[in-house]
């Protein structure tokens, strides 16, 4: 096999062979078929994130083929196709996984984090944690819902019922949860950096009600908005947009500090919230809501070797949609 190796904090991907990994029990291997790229490889990449277990292959929005079985695995086959999302394991046992939160589980183990991703030819996965994806699509098509998409449908979930919805930061996550808001009928407000002309008219292109910058004020108030710019200024410019008990939804695992706001921007039972990880429920849902909603993702395609190149136009802001690796 080989692989895009992250040896040290803030060091660029390195290629490199590897003997094929064998899957251990309850495991199974995955010859990948594409893998996006998503803003939390970039914290990865950077070391923001804790306890990095260098060297790391990153990439948690794997698409594959099983080839090879470990033993124990029940459900899956060779040549089937399937998704390994972010979240790789949890434990079973702590309180969260008691209490049907695995998303918030003390022991878990994240795909390109704290186990080896899809940024390679190949991975080895827990079973239990692969969503079989049926042959409808393309392989770097489907590779963006395997985060974003996933994620901004918890994020979706958690903005609750509104029909007023904003979204901070019109990417990966922005575009795909448009699509499925838009097939429930609700209206979107894009908001994007100032003068991301191109951004804005793929969220105009996608049934949005609105498109501007994040500091304008929407032409109605907002039921609630999301956030998946990493940016904690948004907070108090997407609170001062929503109504009274509104909320916005903080999508990213990593945010700069959020700065201090005054009291009536929150007040009127205004609420913040966080999204954190997934559960695999949530994968059934959003797979199925997204195949009813046919989303179609826009992507740029680079080679696995330019992983590199793809980090960087996604740091720089100069992606329309999402990135995909094809090893
Ligand atoms: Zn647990
Ligand atoms: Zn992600």
């Amino acid at each position: 096999m080989y692989g895009m190796v992250l040896a040290a904090r803030g060091a660029p991907l390195a290629l490199q062979q590897r003997p094929d990994p064998a899957p251990g029990p309850g495991e199974v291997r995955i010859k990948v078929g594409a893998c996006g790229v998503c803003r939390t490889d970039l914290h990865v990449v950077d070391g923001d994130l804790a306890d990095i277990p260098y060297p790391i292959i990153p990439g948690h929005e794997v698409v594959g083929r099983i080839d090879a079985l470990g033993e124990g695995v029940v459900g899956l086959q060779p040549g089937m196709r399937v998704g390994v999302p972010w979240l790789g394991y949890t434990c079973g046992e702590c309180f969260y996984c008691r209490a049907n939160k695995e998303n918030l589980c003390d022991r878990p183990k994240f795909t390109g984090y704290t186990r080896d991703g899809g940024f390679a030819s190949h991975l080895v996965a827990d079973a239990r944690y692969c969503f079989p994806l049926g042959e409808h699509g393309d392989d770097a098509a489907i590779a963006p819902l395997l985060c974003a998409g996933l994620i901004g449908w918890r994020s979706l979930v958690m903005a609750g019922e509104g029909q007023n919805l904003g979204i901070y930061g019109f990417g990966a996550a922005g575009h795909i949860v448009a699509q499925v808001a838009r097939a429930q009928g609700r209206s979107i407000y894009a908001f994007t950096r100032n003068g991301d002309r191109d951004a804005q008219q793929l969220a105009l292109s996608l049934g949005a009600a609105w498109a501007g910058a994040s500091e304008d004020k929407p032409p109605t108030e907002l039921d609630a908005a999301i956030i998946y710019a990493p940016i904690g200024a948004l907070v108090p410019l997407a609170l001062r947009a929503v109504r009274k008990g509104g909320r916005v939804v903080c999508a990213g695992i990593h945010m700069s500090d959020i700065p201090a706001f005054p009291y009536n921007i929150l007040w009127g039972e205004r609420q913040i919230l966080s999204v954190a990880n997934l559960t695999r429920q949530d994968g059934i849902d959003f797979l199925a809501a997204a195949a009813k909603a046919e989303i179609r993702t826009h992507t740029t395609v680079f080679p696995l070797t330019e992983a590199n190149q793809a980090l960087a136009s996604l740091r720089d802001g100069k992606l329309v949609g999402a990135a995909v690796l094809r090893p």
